[in-house]
């Protein structure tokens, strides 16, 4: 028995957006704009080792987590990707997004390169959005002026985010972070958009 042509029902969309690009460069505040102004995106809340930052709640911004506590998500194979950065483990737990991605809703991730690696070799569906400053002395003043970091700590994330920059041409696609608004919507266009 043959169904018609145009007859099968279309597998649900499952649109895995991965969103990554050198730290300072706005990807939080696009990620929490993206959220106020739509409620109904889903962004995968990450665990990590970093302490809190002022104003962040552990559930929101990051599972925070001890040492042992990673190990045993990596042990127990629980994380999508993990990796090591600046200092701190940041890891994807698995089993909510794939419910997701199951249920044919669209999922956003907010995380670094070797994540970003990782989830393109395992995930090969996923669509990876790099976001990039207007410059180099914004991505300075951006990271700088956050002051939520003591300057080493500042010098090493720059030194990484030379590493991040260098590997945009990796990604799909570039976003440049000009006006937070304006990469909202092409994100969220790029969520809804029928996959090709
Ligand atoms: P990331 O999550 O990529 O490390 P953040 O979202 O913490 O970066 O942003 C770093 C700093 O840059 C913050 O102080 C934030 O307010 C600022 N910022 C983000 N996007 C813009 C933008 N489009 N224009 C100006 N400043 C921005
Ligand atoms: P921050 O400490 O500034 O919140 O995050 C540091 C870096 O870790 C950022 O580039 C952020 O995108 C990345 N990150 C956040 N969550 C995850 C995650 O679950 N996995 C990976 N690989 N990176 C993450």
């Amino acid at each position: 028995m043959s169904a018609e042509p145009g007859a099968q029902s279309h597998p649900a969309e499952k649109r895995l957006i991965v969103l990554s690009g050198p730290s300072g460069v706005g990807k939080s505040t696009v990620v929490a704009s993206l959220r106020r102004e739509y409620p109904d995106v889903w962004l995968s809340v990450s665990v990590t080792t970093r302490r809190p930052r002022p104003g962040e709640e552990d559930g929101v911004q990051y599972h925070f987590v001890s040492d042992e506590e990673f190990d045993e998500l990596v042990a127990q194979d629980q994380l999508l990707e993990w990796a090591q950065f600046a200092g701190n483990r940041y890891g994807t737990p698995r089993a909510p997004v794939q419910a997701r991605l199951t249920a044919g809703l669209p999922v956003l991730l907010e995380i670094e390169l070797q994540g970003a690696r990782q989830i393109r070799e395992t995930m090969p569906e996923a669509l990876h959005v790099f976001l990039a400053p207007p410059s180099w002395d914004e991505l300075v003043r951006r990271l700088t002026g956050r002051g939520t970091e003591v300057e080493e700590v500042v010098q090493r994330r720059l030194e990484v985010a030379k590493v991040e920059l260098a590997a945009e041409e990796e990604f799909d696609t570039t976003l440049v972070n000009t006006s937070v608004q304006d990469v909202c919507d092409e994100l969220l266009a790029l969520m809804s958009a029928p996959k090709v």
